[in-house]
């Protein structure tokens, strides 16, 4: 291993940009979160991203010549190839901007982009919970549900390089309509978002207040947090009967909190299943929180560019 590897990686959200100077292993030498505000236009945000890049670089006490590149791991979706974002919702102001191009002129390095949620799977990959381990789904838990595969080190991809959306896979046909056009999608019951929309039917404020009145006793809230923990569960199975993964990595505000009370029933379910291997597969919480992505998006260099 080359211990002057050195890369900086960026994890775009709605809300948040992190920008980090990252060397080899995945080590985060400086960082730097900015908002993202994205409204306030394109060539702002790639002006502010790039003045973040130089102070991450500088914090690290590296020079800009060292770098082998930059990472992007934005909130999707995204057209990883093209350098395009396509998020109108989470991003406006930024439908249809190639990222790539300005930052690769700027800063005249190769510049990759991913998906959010692949990026946060590469970044546990290289340093958290999914060192070692092939093939590795993680699914992440938060506002929305996402979920990325990683197989023989690659990003698994649908048509056109488009990212698999493990979020809106149907778990219960009679359930809640989602915005993707189906019912009973597993992010419509097991996001923070979903949870929340549940709980106000039921007088409860939000995603916390169903969870902290279902371990009070309150009967409302424990059902949602059931069909939650069997929406999860039930979804596990099916990607698990689908993929044969070696390791399960659950992330996300919400398997921060309570991966203890999810994990036990995924595990209980998968133990009956017949048609899979029982040994050598295994459900673990996600290793790395918020850095996950950041680490990812640096690795898109730090495993491309010799
Ligand atoms: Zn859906």
């Amino acid at each position: 291993m080359n211990a002057a590897r050195k890369a900086v990686g960026i994890d775009i959200g709605g809300t948040k940009i992190a920008v980090a100077a990252v060397g080899e292993g995945g080590a985060i030498q400086h960082s730097v979160t900015l908002a993202t505000e994205s409204a306030t236009g394109f060539p702002r945000a790639i002006e502010r991203m790039s003045q973040a890049i130089e102070a991450v670089i500088a914090g690290a006490g590296w020079q800009r010549a060292e770098i082998l590149g930059i990472g992007i791991g934005c909130t999707g979706p995204v057209d990883a190839f093209g350098g395009v974002i396509h998020n109108p919702y989470t991003l406006p102001g930024w439908d249809g901007c190639d990222i790539l191009s300005p930052l690769r002129k700027r800063f005249d390095k190769p510049v990759f982009l991913e998906n959010d949620a692949d990026a946060a799977l590469l970044g546990e990959c290289l340093a958290g919970a999914g060192r070692g381990k092939n093939p590795v789904l993680m699914l992440t838990f938060g506002t929305g549900v996402g979920g990325a595969l990683l197989l023989d080190g690659r990003i698994q991809r649908g048509l056109n390089g488009d990212h698999p959306e493990p979020g809106h896979i149907i778990v219960a046909s009679d359930g809640p309509e989602c915005c993707c056009g189906g019912r009973g999608c597993l992010e419509v019951l097991t996001s923070g978002r979903g949870i929340a929309a549940a709980g106000r039917a039921a007088g409860l404020p939000d995603a916390r207040a169903v969870f902290d009145q279902a371990r009070a006793g309150n009967a409302e809230a424990q059902a949602i947090v059931d069909r939650a923990t069997n929406a999860a569960a039930v979804a596990v199975w099916n990607l698990c009967h689908t993929f044969v993964p070696q390791r399960v990595i659950l992330g996300g505000g919400i398997m921060d909190e309570h991966f203890a009370l999810f994990a036990p029933v995924m595990i209980q379910r998968l133990r009956k299943a017949t048609e899979i291997p029982q040994r050598g597969m295994d459900i673990v919480q996600a290793a790395l929180g918020n850095n996950a992505g950041i680490v990812g998006a640096a690795s898109l260099v730090l495993t491309r560019v010799s």
